[in-house]
């Protein structure tokens, strides 16, 4: 983990490794401090507030939470006193989407044998991302505290005469996704509507609207963007996910006029540049995405979890590649 100082008064603290989890915070450091997601475990979270801590006088009064993601706001509860701001339907998703207890109880299983024998088995993808987040989380200890003020389509801060704006951009990759914009120092914080360097997933919304999104962040024409994984980026960010959406889709449609399932469409695509990214096969819960459009489903359908691991573990075995989320 490491801290990057982005403008005057925005920093970012980055996971390096950026695979599943492995979310960024971001600080701004005027009135009062404002911290922007609080990662993925305390451990984490309190490496997080090590970093910034170097250039902060004291505990932030703010935290914003980009979406309700567990990556995100599971350093909530450190921040205590603190007002906790997101889109009103984080608070009540959060409990579903972000149960650490959930998380937990799958780390724990791929560390008994006997369990790990039977994933092995059965689900293959659960114990391979199971063993990978062994490795750097411990879902333990973790309360949810959630958020405290709530908005619906925008809200303004006024630090110490600078103007933040908050700006919900959802459902694009989860249905409370929220854009943070410091115009005067051209930083945007972008949460998941910008993963880096990494393959994309997202769990609600559209093509079409993630891309009006990624659109809408170029017009804001940052300097400095902070994704919500990966290395900190400019506009090129957003431009690259476009791209990326546009490729998958198309190549999806594709697949589909010819009668592939997703899986066979998943193993076909070639990730071409992609393939240099963090967690490629994550592709197949792009495919299944444009699918859904495709067929008409609902969007926000909920997600097989266990089958999306395993469908991913797959693929990335089909296209001979390793096993990353
Ligand atoms: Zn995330």
């Amino acid at each position: 983990m490491k801290m990057e100082q982005v403008s005057k008064n925005c920093f970012a603290v980055l996971n390096q490794k950026n695979r599943m989890c492995d979310a960024n915070s971001g600080l701004i450091n005027l009135g009062g401090g404002v911290v922007i997601d609080t990662q993925s475990d305390l451990s984490h979270a309190r490496q997080m507030i090590e970093l910034f801590g170097r250039v902060w006088s004291g505990m932030p009064r703010r935290v914003i939470n980009t979406h309700e993601d567990g990556d995100h706001v599971w350093g909530n509860q450190l921040f205590h006193n603190a007002e906790i701001i997101a889109h009103r339907a984080v608070p009540g998703r959060m409990p579903h989407v972000a149960d650490p207890r959930e998380s937990q109880k799958l780390l724990n299983g791929a560390g008994l044998v006997f369990s790990r024998l039977i994933l092995r088995v059965l689900h293959p993808g659960v114990l391979a991302i199971a063993m990978q987040l062994r490795q750097d989380y411990d879902f333990n200890d973790i309360k949810l505290a959630l958020p405290t003020t709530l908005f619906d389509e925008r809200h303004e801060l006024n630090l110490d005469g600078t103007e933040v704006d908050l700006i919900y951009v959802g459902p694009c990759h989860q249905v409370g996704d929220t854009i943070i914009h410091v115009p005067a120092e051209r930083v945007l914080f972008a949460g998941d509507v910008i993963f880096r360097q990494c393959a994309p997933i997202g769990w609600a919304g559209t093509y079409e609207k993630w891309l009006k999104v990624l659109d809408l962040i170029i017009w804001l024409d940052p300097d400095v963007i902070v994704p919500g994984h990966g290395p900190v980026c400019g506009i090129e960010g957003a431009m690259e996910m476009k791209a990326y959406f546009e490729y998958i889709y198309e190549e999806s449609r594709r697949c589909f006029d010819r009668g592939l399932t997703v899986m066979e469409a998943s193993r076909r695509i070639d990730l071409g540049p992609y393939a240099q990214w963090h967690g490629p096969a994550r592709l197949y819960t792009n495919v299944e995405r444009a699918y859904r459009e495709f067929r008409n489903e609902p969007v926000d359908a909920s997600w097989d979890l266990a089958k999306t691991f395993d469908a991913i573990y797959r693929v990335a075995k089909a296209k001979g590649i390793e096993v990353e989320f």
